[in-house]
């Protein structure tokens, strides 16, 4: 694989427990989906329901997929003032130099709050979709009827 920004090999290389495409050239990783997903869970667990609120608002880049050569897109991570690139093909995420230790500190230093805010915002979304469904109306009727 080459990497999105020089064209340099990316090599093969362990950060924070987690195997990355590493560029020895610039310094930035090349993480699979499920990398940078392993990454915060190496602070704490999101559960499943967090894992989608990761892409925000994205614009493209001129940086292409080591995978699939299609343009990478910005992105701003989670909540926090911290931009990534991803493959809008889902292959994965491209972090700079030492951007994947800030993800670490950021969960740490939010983790309490952030878990909060989403175990909050996940009943809630749950309950909608309660409401919403039709098993959940026909149990109403049933309780009225
Ligand atoms: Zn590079
Ligand atoms: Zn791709």
């Amino acid at each position: 694989m080459k990497c999105p920004r020089c064209n340099a090999d990316l090599t093969p290389a362990i950060r924070h427990k987690i195997q990355v495409g590493y560029c020895p050239s610039c310094k930035g990783m090349w993480l699979e989906r499920d990398e940078l997903e392993q990454l915060e869970d190496e602070v704490f667990d999101f559960g499943e329901h967090a894992k989608g609120t990761l892409v925000t608002a994205a614009t493209p880049t001129s940086d292409r997929c080591p995978e699939c050569n299609a343009y990478l897109s910005r992105f701003r991570y989670r909540f926090y003032d911290l931009e990534m690139e991803f493959c809008t093909n889902q292959h994965g995420y491209w972090l700079e130099d030492d951007e994947d230790t800030r993800v670490l500190e950021l969960m740490r230093k939010e983790e309490a709050d952030l878990a909060r805010k989403l175990l909050a915002e996940d009943r809630w979304t749950a309950a909608l979709k309660r409401m919403r469904s039709g098993s959940f109306l026909s149990r109403v009727r049933d309780l009225f009827h």
